[in-house]
């Protein structure tokens, strides 16, 4: 039997731009059929659109055997979506990407090639962005950098993005040993081991509708990133403690000599200086901790990743 090939695509309010992802696509995977023998399937993830994207979708899977529509009950985020979908996923490999065409479906029979070869992680690398301005090229280079420097053993691939394409056999790691609440599934993609390579990528902008992602929510992807891969901001106190106890050696031996040689000890100032920065240090490593926690406490109430409403396919809508 003829492989196949999985697509999974989140969606969170994406009228405006669907119909033309699915205009776009669905030629490039025929054809892609046509000639390297690899079937598709087509699987949209809603993750609890409040505007028209779900009747879309529904229309889509109406008339197109090959696509299946995943409904949420709410929205989940973008991950949440991506692991829906490769947790339903059936193909041989699976591709996923964003639906608003800023990952070209022109990669897939690239990507196609890769798995015929032999691989199971292919990383997705952006080589250029037309999207993002400078501050988000530079946030997003300085995010890599601190990543590698605190996760010791494993290693991120730069300007890697949400569009990556993974194995039946990596999907199946993913889908029984990686249910984790806060994650960073790019991250962990990447460093499940098996055969991995990357292929590049120019991002293009958006076809239609504005970006999910603000700052708000790129800090804390970026906090929850670094505290999942490292322990090295638990490790921060104790260095902080080390240097203080230096310090206050020192101070105390210039406290002593000033004494003896009758001088005024260094006054309010100094002291106002010190303690703001002894605080701020001491505030900084309890948020640390604290981020540590959450992430312990959602773990531990291990609450779903997402909860799936509806399955709907050209044979009707399943309810769950
Ligand atoms: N998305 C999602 N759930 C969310 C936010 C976004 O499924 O809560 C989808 C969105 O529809 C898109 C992809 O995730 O297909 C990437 O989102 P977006 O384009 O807003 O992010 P950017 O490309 O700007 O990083
Ligand atoms: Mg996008």
């Amino acid at each position: 039997m003829g492989k196949k090939i999985s697509i999974v695509v989140s969606v969170y309010n994406e009228e405006l731009g669907l119909q033309q992802f699915y205009d776009h696509t669905t030629p490039i995977l025929q054809q892609a059929h046509e000639n390297t023998g690899w079937d598709y399937e087509l699987i949209f993830v809603n993750d609890g659109s409040k505007d028209t994207s779900l009747e879309i979708l529904k229309e889509f899977a109406a008339q197109d055997e090959k696509v299946a529509v995943i409904n949420f009950a709410a929205n989940r985020g973008h991950e949440a979506a991506m692991i829906a979908g490769i947790d339903y996923a059936a193909g041989d490999g699976i591709v996923c990407m964003d639906a608003d065409l800023q990952h070209p479906p022109e990669s897939i029979p690239d990507i196609i090639k890769k798995f015929d070869e032999g691989y199971d992680v292919i990383s997705m690398i952006r080589t250029a962005r037309d999207d993002a301005g400078i501050i988000k090229r530079i946030t997003s280079a300085a995010f890599y950098k601190v990543m590698n420097a605190l996760s010791g053993k494993t290693k991120f691939e730069n300007n890697s993005s949400d569009f990556f394409a993974i194995s039946r056999r990596v999907a199946k790691v993913l889908r029984q040993d990686y249910r984790e609440r806060v994650r960073f599934l790019r991250g962990y993609v990447q460093n499940v081991g098996f055969k991995k390579t990357t292929l590049e990528f120019r991002a293009q902008a958006r076809v239609a509708g504005e970006s999910n992602y603000n700052i708000k929510s790129l800090i804390k992807l970026s906090l929850n990133a670094i505290c999942n891969f490292s322990d090295a901001p638990l490790k921060m106190g104790i260095y902080a403690g080390v240097f203080s106890i230096l310090a206050a050696i020192i101070l105390l031996i210039y406290s002593i000599v000033q004494y003896f040689l009758n001088k005024q000890p260094a006054g309010y100032s100094t002291i106002i200086v010190v303690l703001c920065v002894m605080f701020g240090v001491l505030f900084i490593i309890l948020g640390f901790i604290s981020e540590y926690l959450a992430i312990i406490f959602a773990e531990v109430k291990s609450r779903p990743i997402y909860i799936v409403d509806s399955v709907i396919t050209k044979d009707g809508e399943e309810q769950k």
